[in-house]
């Protein structure tokens, strides 16, 4: 029988317990799962802090350490293009065939909507900690956001020294100004 696979695109920045959720959802509904790694030119950013590459480490060991089967779900990195009208045909040139997307991102839903794809919302967990924009406040105010991220964010952070790279971005962001 033809497996199931569906796609779930996000910047992860960073990866948060939020995002794990979703996965773990969408692993009981489909058969694989493409995580796309969104945005993945950008880096050293306040809004955007972490390389792609340092997002795909924090998602496949936290995906390892919850036991995820690595046979079902793929990581692979986009980078963003100008033109929304051709972004759904750049994703699925860098993917394996889907015919599901999961994500609670409009533009995301509109674009993939247009395109014929199935979209699903998944549902919002926890929405008002559980966000990209929570835990990077979190980090530069030195409040608990390790209650956030699975342990393999706040290794990742640990071995890329990323909490001070990010009070660096906010510092220079504010000399910008
Ligand atoms: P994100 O990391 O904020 O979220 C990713 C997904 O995780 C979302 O669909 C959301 O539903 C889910 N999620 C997050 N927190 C959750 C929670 N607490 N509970 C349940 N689910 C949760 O990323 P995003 O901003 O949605 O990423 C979209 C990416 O697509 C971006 O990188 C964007 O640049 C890219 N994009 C690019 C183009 C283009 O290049 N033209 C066009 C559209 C989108």
């Amino acid at each position: 029988m033809q497996k199931s696979r569906a796609i779930l695109i996000g910047r992860m920045q960073p990866v948060h317990n939020g995002h794990m959720q979703v996965i773990n959802k969408i692993l009981e509904e489909v058969d694989e799962l493409i995580i796309g790694i969104g945005s993945a030119q950008i880096s050293h950013e306040k809004k955007d802090p972490f390389t792609a590459g340092e997002r795909i480490v924090m998602i496949s060991q936290a995906l390892a350490d919850a036991n995820v089967d690595p046979s079902r779900y793929y990581i692979i990195p986009m980078q963003d293009i100008n033109f929304n009208a051709i972004w759904v045909s750049h994703v699925k040139m860098l993917t394996p065939p889907f015919s599901i997307v999961y994500t609670g991102n409009s533009l995301v839903k509109q674009l993939f909507k247009e395109e014929g794809f199935e979209v699903r919302q998944p549902p919002l967990y926890d929405r008002l900690h559980l966000s990209g924009t929570e835990v990077r406040r979190r980090i530069i105010n030195d409040e608990n956001w390790q209650e956030l991220v699975p342990n393999a964010t706040v290794d990742v952070m640990s071995e890329i020294e990323g909490v001070e790279r990010m009070k660096n971005l906010s510092i220079k962001e504010i000399s910008d100004i």
